[in-house]
């Protein structure tokens, strides 16, 4: 199948027009037109060669919404025309302990990523959502509430579920008190989940800028972490704190924030290994955790809760030729609070 996209043609980083060919569709797969494609910073990381080698040309994207054109002749849970939501990957072994319970993110011979890497196969190169459609097993993408502004859900499928998921995990909801730090486009679906689900919010933030809208989105607080009296007023304070930013942070400062029996988890993935003071993990019995997306039947939990809330990312839609642009923007924590590729206009 013929596809065009954009992608990046070697570790310089910049993104440029690109056409390449998907699989036709099999028995079990279903072919979609991508409407919208979120830029996750992880795309960013990739790209710019900070996860170690990766795979060029490389089309990133791994925040898709679309419409499916055609299945294959064995589908069950697509129709033509259904709306259809793709993550962070594509396939996984289907058989190991965790994808049996459908935690196929943490597959145990390893999740097949929606780009830079291989299809289960091993030789087809994946290629991501900066493009105009896609061919997926069906088992691996999801249903689409029809109620939901469908660039605002675009984001849900990374940036959404990887903060549902520990908020899932972790019981966020009414009596707990939950930090949020980095309002960028994890943080903010972040914010807006907890306090959906009951939580009290506060947003651990490195940009004043931020206040209103952190507060409009649901904050209950909004704290700029710039002095130690601001680290000395909120002590012990709260159950869960999760860490989007991928900034190397003072992780010990930060865990001497989390009460008794409560968690720091991270999300956002540093350069530096961590440095913490096992005294304040024995000192309050706190727990320091890490959290990876979410798997395939919460991706779906995600989709009907944002349903019945309203919840949808907030968004800057850009056409194709802006990523470079938003990019740098998104590196510099300008943005509000995702940017969206109109797939339309590849
Ligand atoms: P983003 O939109 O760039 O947001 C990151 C936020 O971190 C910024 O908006 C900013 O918030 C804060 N920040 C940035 N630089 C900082 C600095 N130097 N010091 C302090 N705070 C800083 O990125 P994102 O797309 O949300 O992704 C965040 C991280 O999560 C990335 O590393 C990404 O790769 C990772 N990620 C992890 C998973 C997972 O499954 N665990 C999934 C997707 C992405 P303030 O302006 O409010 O401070
Ligand atoms: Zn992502």
């Amino acid at each position: 199948m013929k596809s065009q996209g954009y992608a990046a043609l070697n570790e310089n980083g910049k993104i440029e027009p690109y056409a390449f060919e998907r699989r036709e569709i099999g028995a079990n797969d279903v072919a979609l037109d991508i409407l919208y494609g979120g830029i996750c910073h992880s795309d960013i990381h990739q790209v710019r060669g900070e996860w170690g080698p990766a795979l060029f040309p490389m089309v990133p994207g791994h925040e898709i919404v679309g419409r499916v054109t055609s299945i294959g002749g064995s589908v069950s849970k697509f129709a033509v025309g259904d709306l259809i939501g793709i993550g962070v990957f594509i396939d996984s072994c289907r058989t190991c302990k965790n994808c049996l319970v459908g935690l196929q993110q943490y597959c145990l011979n390893g999740m097949t990523g929606t780009y830079n890497g291989y299809e289960r196969d091993g030789t087809t190169v994946a290629m991501g959502g900066y493009s105009n459609n896609f061919v997926i097993n069906e088992d691996y993408a999801v249903h689409v509430p029809a109620n939901l502004p469908l660039e605002g859900v675009a984001p849900l499928m990374c940036a959404g579920i990887t903060l549902y998921s520990p908020l899932k995990h972790w019981n966020a909801g009414p009596g707990k008190k939950v930090a949020i730090m980095g309002l960028g486009g994890l943080g903010h679906m972040g914010l807006k989940f907890a306090a959906a689900l009951g939580a009290h919010v506060t947003v651990l933030s490195h940009s004043p800028t931020k206040r209103g809208d952190a507060l409009a989105m649901g904050a209950h607080d909004f704290v700029v972490m710039d002095s130690d009296e601001a680290f000395a007023g909120l002590k012990r304070n709260f159950d869960l704190i999760l860490n989007t930013v991928s900034a190397d942070m003072p992780i010990a400062k930060y865990l001497d924030l989390v009460a008794v029996d409560g968690a720091l988890v991270m999300i956002g993935l540093p350069n530096e290994p961590l440095t913490v003071s096992v005294g304040s993990l024995i000192g309050s019995r706190r727990t320091l955790s890490g959290s990876m997306i979410g798997g395939i039947p919460e991706l779906q939990e995600m989709l009907e809760f944002c349903g019945i809330h309203n919840i949808v990312s907030e968004v800057e839609v850009i056409k194709p030729e802006y990523i470079n642009e938003a990019y740098d923007r998104t590196v510099a924590s300008d943005v509000k609070y995702r940017f969206v590729i109109d797939s339309s206009a590849y």
